[in-house]
């Protein structure tokens, strides 16, 4: 198996779906017959959805095109543990210390993502296979775009994952929500009267995508954040019409830019909490070059269901457990499960010393993540991957009088459905441990890691 970081190697979306193919092809399902990127390619996750089954989908004929689609490539967490080449058990572990290595990107002097260069006339999005997900999207939506800008105070780089809706040939809306670090570039932009340039990369190795999705503080570069995850600085070149890198081993990059007093209404879109949002009065891109492989990949993420709600939630885990760290050391690991659209629950496992120390962890993690609404501590037999093994502990081990508590009014995820006006939210601790002494013993059946079922039917 390969390692992370041999010289030569290279890490792109390609060599992934290879991977994929080789060491766990149940995960990668491949349509047989042509399929339409309107509705029916999300159709049929839904489908497989409704039968908990979540594969990476990988469409070679899609209909009025003349590329592949692949979507749902990050939806489960066994694939984005394959793409740090660890098992799933160490995906939040590997994923923290891979956060911290930061290498700085190696610019080079071609790559793939230049073998076509379009100008922006010869430019044509609506012949891209851009899907539409959810029955009231408004328009067809790239979801997998990875968008870089430039801080014209310090020239450091930010990149970030931003809806794209489909307004023209040459023409795109975004939502560029208030709390991302694009919209205070944007902003700085507007104050300066100067059009803010862009790259949009769309399709790409898992890794680069978690570093696109990292919560790491605004001024650090994410492709020094890719190069840790793919275990070699990331390779990129210099785009046609902006200021700007972009990684080499992409599928597709759109160049553009965005002029500082232009908006447009746009959306409504299938979002992370399964909803669909207001429609927002929000500023364009008008794309200046395409350039890409000669017979690309699009990359698409399914907006509003899983794969878009854990690969956001993958990156803010680390965040949460070094915070929880500080308020309690013995904390093993901390997870935001699906059942809570990885978002709005937190479960942590610690090994509990003290009494009231899961209530200190449990406002760690709340600090950490406003989105957190319920935060439930248990001991570290549980399983956090496993709500039932949650549940379970909820409810043979929770003295709801004492161990629960309420935090009226706090501040929440904006797309939080149970907001009020001002967005603000109730939230729910629950510690779930069991007292330190005085509890009765957990049953156990001996042998029965030794029974072999083959030997007795
Ligand atoms: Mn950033």
């Amino acid at each position: 198996m390969s390692t992370s970081g041999e010289p030569g190697e290279r890490k792109d979306l390609r060599q992934f779906l290879d991977q994929l193919r080789r060491q766990a092809p149940d995960e990668l399902l491949q349509t047989r017959r042509g399929v339409s990127p309107h509705f029916e390619i999300s159709a049929i996750l839904a489908r497989l959805e409704a039968s908990r089954r979540y594969p990476a989908l990988y469409c070679p004929e899609v209909v009025g095109s003349p590329w592949p689609v692949v979507t749902n490539l990050l939806a489960s967490r066994r694939r984005l543990a394959l793409a740090l080449d660890v098992a799933e058990r160490d995906l939040n572990a590997t994923y923290r210390e891979r956060e911290g290595r930061r290498l700085q990107p190696r610019l080079v002097g071609d790559g793939p993502v230049k073998e076509v260069r379009l100008r922006a006339e010869q430019v044509d999005l609506e012949s891209f296979p851009i899907l539409t997900h959810n029955d009231k999207d408004v328009a067809p939506y790239i979801t997998a775009g990875a968008m870089v800008v430039r801080d014209p105070e310090t020239g450091i780089r930010n990149l970030g994952i931003y809806r794209h809706q489909l307004m023209g040939p040459r023409k795109l809306g975004i939502h560029l929500s208030e709390a991302s670090h694009s919209r205070l570039i944007f902003e700085k932009h507007v104050q300066r009267g100067q059009p803010m340039e862009l790259a949009i990369t769309v399709g790409h190795h898992p890794a680069f995508y978690l570093a696109a999705v990292s919560t790491v503080p605004f001024g650090v570069d994410e492709y020094e954040v890719a190069g840790g995850l793919l275990g070699y600085p990331l390779p990129v070149v210099k785009c046609e019409t902006v200021n700007l890198e972009v990684p080499a081993e992409a599928e597709i990059v759109i160049e553009g830019v965005m002029p500082v007093d232009e908006r447009e209404w746009e959306g409504p879109l299938g979002e992370v909490a399964g909803l669909y949002g207001k429609r927002l009065y929000s500023p364009v891109i008008h794309v200046t070059a395409v350039t890409m492989r000669e017979r690309p990949i699009y990359q698409d993420i399914f907006s509003g269901h899983l794969e878009h709600q854990l690969v956001g939630s993958t990156t803010r885990l680390g965040t949460i457990y070094n915070l929880v760290r500080a308020a309690c050391p013995t904390v093993q690991d901390v997870f935001m499960p699906p059942s809570g659209l990885c978002r709005f629950s937190c479960y942590v496992a610690i090994h509990k010393r003290r009494e009231g120390e899961a209530k200190n962890a449990i406002m760690a993690a709340m600090a950490a993540d406003p989105s957190i609404k319920y935060c439930v501590v248990v001991d570290d037999d549980v399983d956090i991957f496993d709500d039932e093994q949650v549940l379970r502990a909820i409810n043979s081990r929770l003295h709801a009088d004492r161990d629960a508590f309420v935090i009226r009014r706090a501040m929440g995820n904006p797309v939080d459905p149970t907001g009020d006006e001002e967005r603000l939210v109730t939230k729910v601790g629950i510690d779930a441990t069991k007292p330190l002494s005085g509890f009765p013993e957990t049953i156990r059946v001996p042998g029965s890691d030794q029974i072999r079922l083959e030997e007795y039917f």
